[in-house]
Protein backbone atom coordinates (compact mmCIF):
# COMPACT_ATOMS: atom_id res chain seq x y z
CA UNK A 1 0.00 0.00 0.00
CA UNK A 2 1.49 3.23 -0.96
CA UNK A 3 0.87 6.54 -0.58
CA UNK A 4 3.43 8.15 -2.24
CA UNK A 5 2.47 11.51 -3.12
CA UNK A 6 -0.59 12.03 -1.01
CA UNK A 7 -0.79 15.33 1.33
CA UNK A 8 -2.24 13.51 4.90
CA UNK A 9 -3.88 16.09 7.21
CA UNK A 10 -4.18 14.77 10.94
CA UNK A 11 -5.97 16.57 13.47
CA UNK A 12 -4.47 16.18 17.00
CA UNK A 13 -1.49 14.05 15.86
CA UNK A 14 0.96 15.14 18.55
CA UNK A 15 0.70 12.23 20.48
CA UNK A 16 -1.51 8.76 20.80
CA UNK A 17 -3.92 7.48 18.01
CA UNK A 18 -3.10 10.46 15.81
CA UNK A 19 0.40 10.39 16.44
CA UNK A 20 0.77 6.71 15.18
CA UNK A 21 -1.84 7.58 12.43
CA UNK A 22 0.32 9.82 10.94
CA UNK A 23 3.59 7.87 11.40
CA UNK A 24 1.26 5.30 9.84
CA UNK A 25 1.08 6.84 6.61
CA UNK A 26 4.29 8.60 6.30
CA UNK A 27 5.75 5.09 6.36
CA UNK A 28 3.90 4.22 4.01
CA UNK A 29 5.44 7.58 1.48
CA UNK A 30 3.09 9.95 2.49
CA UNK A 31 3.19 13.51 3.29
CA UNK A 32 1.97 14.98 6.73
CA UNK A 33 0.65 17.62 8.06
CA UNK A 34 1.28 17.33 12.09
CA UNK A 35 -1.12 19.08 14.29
CA UNK A 36 -1.97 19.75 17.73
CA UNK A 37 -2.19 22.05 20.69
CA UNK A 38 1.37 22.43 21.88
CA UNK A 39 3.82 23.19 20.05
CA UNK A 40 6.57 20.97 21.38
CA UNK A 41 4.35 17.76 20.41
CA UNK A 42 3.63 18.77 17.15
CA UNK A 43 7.49 19.76 16.95
CA UNK A 44 8.65 16.20 18.20
CA UNK A 45 6.32 14.20 15.71
CA UNK A 46 6.98 16.44 12.83
CA UNK A 47 10.87 15.37 13.34
CA UNK A 48 9.69 11.56 13.72
CA UNK A 49 7.77 11.47 10.11
CA UNK A 50 11.54 13.22 8.45
CA UNK A 51 13.24 10.60 10.55
CA UNK A 52 11.21 8.23 8.20
CA UNK A 53 12.32 10.50 5.03
CA UNK A 54 8.58 11.81 4.74
CA UNK A 55 7.99 15.65 4.53
CA UNK A 56 6.30 16.82 7.62
CA UNK A 57 5.05 20.31 8.05
CA UNK A 58 4.02 21.75 11.77
CA UNK A 59 0.55 23.07 12.79
CA UNK A 60 -0.10 24.27 16.05
CA UNK A 61 -3.65 25.15 15.83
CA UNK A 62 -6.59 24.53 18.22
CA UNK A 63 -9.62 22.65 15.63
CA UNK A 64 -12.48 23.49 17.30
CA UNK A 65 -12.54 27.22 16.31
CA UNK A 66 -13.25 28.57 12.66
CA UNK A 67 -9.68 30.50 12.98
CA UNK A 68 -7.95 26.92 14.14
CA UNK A 69 -9.15 25.13 11.24
CA UNK A 70 -8.11 28.30 8.33
CA UNK A 71 -4.99 28.52 9.59
CA UNK A 72 -4.31 24.69 9.85
CA UNK A 73 -5.55 24.76 6.02
CA UNK A 74 -3.97 27.43 4.58
CA UNK A 75 -0.63 25.61 6.07
CA UNK A 76 -1.60 22.77 4.51
CA UNK A 77 -2.18 24.36 1.32
CA UNK A 78 0.15 27.01 1.29
CA UNK A 79 2.98 24.48 1.60
CA UNK A 80 2.02 21.25 0.39
CA UNK A 81 -0.61 22.58 -2.01
CA UNK A 82 -3.24 20.53 -1.81
CA UNK A 83 -4.81 17.36 0.77
CA UNK A 84 -5.58 14.49 -0.55
CA UNK A 85 -6.39 12.71 3.04
CA UNK A 86 -7.45 13.88 6.08
CA UNK A 87 -7.91 12.00 9.47
CA UNK A 88 -10.32 13.79 11.91
CA UNK A 89 -8.87 12.67 15.29
CA UNK A 90 -8.50 15.50 17.71
CA UNK A 91 -10.73 14.67 20.76
CA UNK A 92 -11.28 15.35 24.52
CA UNK A 93 -13.16 14.12 27.47
CA UNK A 94 -14.53 15.31 30.95
CA UNK A 95 -16.21 12.41 33.05
CA UNK A 96 -18.72 13.98 35.43
CA UNK A 97 -22.24 13.17 36.10
CA UNK A 98 -24.71 15.17 33.69
CA UNK A 99 -26.22 17.23 36.07
CA UNK A 100 -22.50 18.80 37.05
CA UNK A 101 -21.63 20.08 33.39
CA UNK A 102 -21.38 23.61 32.73
CA UNK A 103 -22.57 25.00 29.41
CA UNK A 104 -19.33 25.61 28.94
CA UNK A 105 -17.94 22.18 29.59
CA UNK A 106 -20.74 20.87 27.18
CA UNK A 107 -19.45 23.61 24.58
CA UNK A 108 -16.02 22.45 24.64
CA UNK A 109 -16.46 19.26 24.29
CA UNK A 110 -18.38 19.28 21.16
CA UNK A 111 -16.90 21.94 20.04
CA UNK A 112 -13.24 19.89 19.80
CA UNK A 113 -15.08 16.49 18.94
CA UNK A 114 -17.94 16.99 16.50
CA UNK A 115 -17.35 20.83 15.50
CA UNK A 116 -14.15 20.25 14.66
CA UNK A 117 -14.74 17.04 12.21
CA UNK A 118 -17.54 19.57 10.35
CA UNK A 119 -15.42 22.35 9.97
CA UNK A 120 -12.03 20.45 9.01
CA UNK A 121 -14.46 17.97 6.82
CA UNK A 122 -15.77 21.13 4.94
CA UNK A 123 -12.85 23.00 4.57
CA UNK A 124 -10.94 19.79 3.18
CA UNK A 125 -13.83 19.17 0.71
CA UNK A 126 -12.74 22.38 -0.66
CA UNK A 127 -10.13 21.56 -1.74
CA UNK A 128 -11.02 17.87 -2.45
CA UNK A 129 -13.78 18.28 -4.51
CA UNK A 130 -11.81 20.46 -7.67
CA UNK A 131 -9.70 17.43 -7.54
CA UNK A 132 -12.15 15.00 -7.55
CA UNK A 133 -10.44 13.21 -4.99
CA UNK A 134 -10.70 12.53 -1.40
CA UNK A 135 -10.57 10.23 1.89
CA UNK A 136 -11.90 11.36 5.31
CA UNK A 137 -11.83 9.13 8.60
CA UNK A 138 -13.13 10.39 11.41
CA UNK A 139 -12.33 9.01 14.74
CA UNK A 140 -15.54 8.51 16.94
CA UNK A 141 -15.69 6.13 19.64
CA UNK A 142 -17.65 2.78 20.95
CA UNK A 143 -18.84 5.27 23.38
CA UNK A 144 -20.60 6.90 20.44
CA UNK A 145 -22.62 3.52 19.75
CA UNK A 146 -22.61 2.26 23.44
CA UNK A 147 -23.02 4.80 26.22
CA UNK A 148 -20.95 5.11 29.28
CA UNK A 149 -21.85 7.10 32.45
CA UNK A 150 -20.65 10.23 33.41
CA UNK A 151 -19.94 11.16 29.81
CA UNK A 152 -22.42 13.16 28.32
CA UNK A 153 -21.28 15.61 26.00
CA UNK A 154 -18.26 12.70 25.04
CA UNK A 155 -20.94 10.03 23.90
CA UNK A 156 -23.35 12.87 22.48
CA UNK A 157 -20.42 14.07 20.19
CA UNK A 158 -18.79 10.99 18.78
CA UNK A 159 -22.81 9.88 18.36
CA UNK A 160 -22.76 12.86 15.96
CA UNK A 161 -19.34 11.82 14.51
CA UNK A 162 -21.31 8.81 13.30
CA UNK A 163 -24.05 10.61 11.46
CA UNK A 164 -22.25 13.49 10.10
CA UNK A 165 -19.70 10.32 8.49
CA UNK A 166 -22.87 9.55 6.70
CA UNK A 167 -24.46 12.72 6.10
CA UNK A 168 -21.22 14.01 4.47
CA UNK A 169 -20.53 10.19 2.57
CA UNK A 170 -23.52 10.62 1.05
CA UNK A 171 -23.59 14.10 -0.29
CA UNK A 172 -20.08 14.10 -1.21
CA UNK A 173 -19.71 10.45 -3.14
CA UNK A 174 -20.18 12.10 -6.30
CA UNK A 175 -17.08 14.17 -6.19
CA UNK A 176 -15.37 10.63 -4.96
CA UNK A 177 -14.49 11.87 -1.63
CA UNK A 178 -15.39 8.67 0.58
CA UNK A 179 -16.03 9.47 4.58
CA UNK A 180 -15.76 6.59 7.29
CA UNK A 181 -15.58 6.58 10.71
CA UNK A 182 -13.30 4.39 13.31
CA UNK A 183 -14.77 3.62 16.40
CA UNK A 184 -11.87 2.67 18.65
CA UNK A 185 -12.49 0.28 22.17
CA UNK A 186 -10.07 0.68 24.86
CA UNK A 187 -6.12 2.04 23.84
CA UNK A 188 -3.47 3.20 26.72
CA UNK A 189 -3.28 5.79 25.49
CA UNK A 190 -2.64 9.20 27.49
CA UNK A 191 -6.64 9.55 27.68
CA UNK A 192 -7.22 6.36 28.68
CA UNK A 193 -4.37 6.50 31.09
CA UNK A 194 -5.75 9.46 32.53
CA UNK A 195 -9.11 7.74 33.40
CA UNK A 196 -7.49 4.92 35.05
CA UNK A 197 -5.57 7.64 36.92
CA UNK A 198 -8.86 9.24 38.39
CA UNK A 199 -10.75 6.30 38.83
CA UNK A 200 -13.07 6.60 36.47
CA UNK A 201 -12.24 3.48 34.14
CA UNK A 202 -10.86 0.40 36.01
CA UNK A 203 -8.53 -1.73 33.70
CA UNK A 204 -9.47 -4.96 35.22
CA UNK A 205 -12.89 -4.92 34.53
CA UNK A 206 -12.23 -3.62 30.50
CA UNK A 207 -10.29 -6.97 30.22
CA UNK A 208 -13.29 -8.89 31.97
CA UNK A 209 -16.06 -7.17 29.42
CA UNK A 210 -14.11 -7.60 26.49
CA UNK A 211 -14.40 -10.40 24.10
CA UNK A 212 -10.68 -10.66 23.19
CA UNK A 213 -9.57 -10.17 27.01
CA UNK A 214 -7.03 -7.20 26.31
CA UNK A 215 -6.41 -3.98 25.48
CA UNK A 216 -6.25 -2.32 21.83
CA UNK A 217 -2.84 -1.83 20.23
CA UNK A 218 -2.48 1.46 18.15
CA UNK A 219 -1.31 -0.18 15.66
CA UNK A 220 -4.85 -1.73 14.90
CA UNK A 221 -6.38 1.47 14.41
CA UNK A 222 -3.52 2.43 11.95
CA UNK A 223 -4.25 -0.82 9.76
CA UNK A 224 -7.63 0.01 9.29
CA UNK A 225 -7.05 3.64 8.76
CA UNK A 226 -4.79 2.97 5.85
CA UNK A 227 -7.40 0.37 4.80
CA UNK A 228 -10.33 3.49 4.58
CA UNK A 229 -7.89 5.88 2.12
CA UNK A 230 -6.47 3.21 -0.11
CA UNK A 231 -7.59 2.01 -3.33
CA UNK A 232 -8.92 -1.47 -1.28
CA UNK A 233 -11.82 0.04 0.02
CA UNK A 234 -12.72 1.78 -2.82
CA UNK A 235 -16.73 1.45 -2.63
CA UNK A 236 -16.47 1.36 0.74
CA UNK A 237 -18.29 4.95 1.93
CA UNK A 238 -20.49 5.97 5.15
CA UNK A 239 -19.47 3.22 7.22
CA UNK A 240 -18.64 3.53 10.96
CA UNK A 241 -16.26 0.34 11.96
CA UNK A 242 -15.09 -0.32 15.39
CA UNK A 243 -11.77 -1.59 16.38
CA UNK A 244 -12.49 -3.06 19.87
CA UNK A 245 -11.88 -6.71 20.33
CA UNK A 246 -15.99 -7.48 20.02
CA UNK A 247 -16.96 -4.86 22.83
CA UNK A 248 -19.89 -3.55 20.60
CA UNK A 249 -20.90 -6.68 19.43
CA UNK A 250 -21.06 -8.48 23.02
CA UNK A 251 -24.18 -8.46 25.11
CA UNK A 252 -24.47 -11.26 27.47
CA UNK A 253 -25.51 -10.28 31.31
CA UNK A 254 -22.96 -12.28 33.61
P1 LIG B 1 -4.83 11.93 23.45
O1 LIG B 1 -5.43 12.80 24.52
O2 LIG B 1 -3.64 11.09 23.79
O3 LIG B 1 -4.45 12.82 22.17
C1 LIG B 1 -5.32 13.81 21.70
C2 LIG B 1 -4.57 14.77 20.82
O4 LIG B 1 -5.51 15.73 20.34
C3 LIG B 1 -3.48 15.57 21.53
O5 LIG B 1 -2.34 15.65 20.70
C4 LIG B 1 -4.11 16.96 21.72
O6 LIG B 1 -3.18 18.04 21.70
C5 LIG B 1 -4.98 17.02 20.49
N1 LIG B 1 -6.06 17.99 20.65
C6 LIG B 1 -6.98 18.07 21.64
N2 LIG B 1 -7.78 19.13 21.44
C7 LIG B 1 -7.36 19.71 20.29
C8 LIG B 1 -7.78 20.86 19.56
N3 LIG B 1 -8.80 21.60 19.98
N4 LIG B 1 -7.11 21.19 18.43
C9 LIG B 1 -6.07 20.46 18.00
N5 LIG B 1 -5.62 19.35 18.65
C10 LIG B 1 -6.26 19.00 19.78
O7 LIG B 1 -6.05 11.06 22.91
P2 LIG B 1 -6.07 9.67 22.11
O8 LIG B 1 -6.38 8.58 23.08
O9 LIG B 1 -4.93 9.54 21.20
O10 LIG B 1 -7.42 9.90 21.30
C11 LIG B 1 -7.46 10.27 19.94
C12 LIG B 1 -8.89 10.17 19.45
O11 LIG B 1 -9.36 8.83 19.64
C13 LIG B 1 -9.86 11.07 20.21
O12 LIG B 1 -10.81 11.59 19.32
C14 LIG B 1 -10.52 10.12 21.18
O13 LIG B 1 -11.80 10.55 21.58
C15 LIG B 1 -10.57 8.85 20.37
N6 LIG B 1 -10.68 7.63 21.16
C16 LIG B 1 -9.67 7.19 21.97
C17 LIG B 1 -9.82 6.00 22.69
C18 LIG B 1 -8.73 5.43 23.59
O14 LIG B 1 -8.91 4.34 24.14
N7 LIG B 1 -7.60 6.08 23.75
C19 LIG B 1 -11.01 5.28 22.60
C20 LIG B 1 -12.03 5.77 21.78
C21 LIG B 1 -11.85 6.93 21.06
Amino acid sequence: MSFKGKVVVVTGSGRGIGRSIGLGFASQGADIVVNALHAEHVNRVVKEVQGLGAQAIPAVADVSTQRGVRLLFDIASRQLGKVDILVNNAGMNIVKPAVEFSEKEWDRVNSVNLKSTFLCSKAAAELMIPQKWGRIINISSIVGINPFPFRAPYATSKAGVIMLTRELAIEWAKYNIQVNAIAPGFFKTDMLIDRIKEGTINEKAILRRVPMGRLGDVNEIVNLALFLASEQSSYVTGQVIAVDGGYTAYGFVE
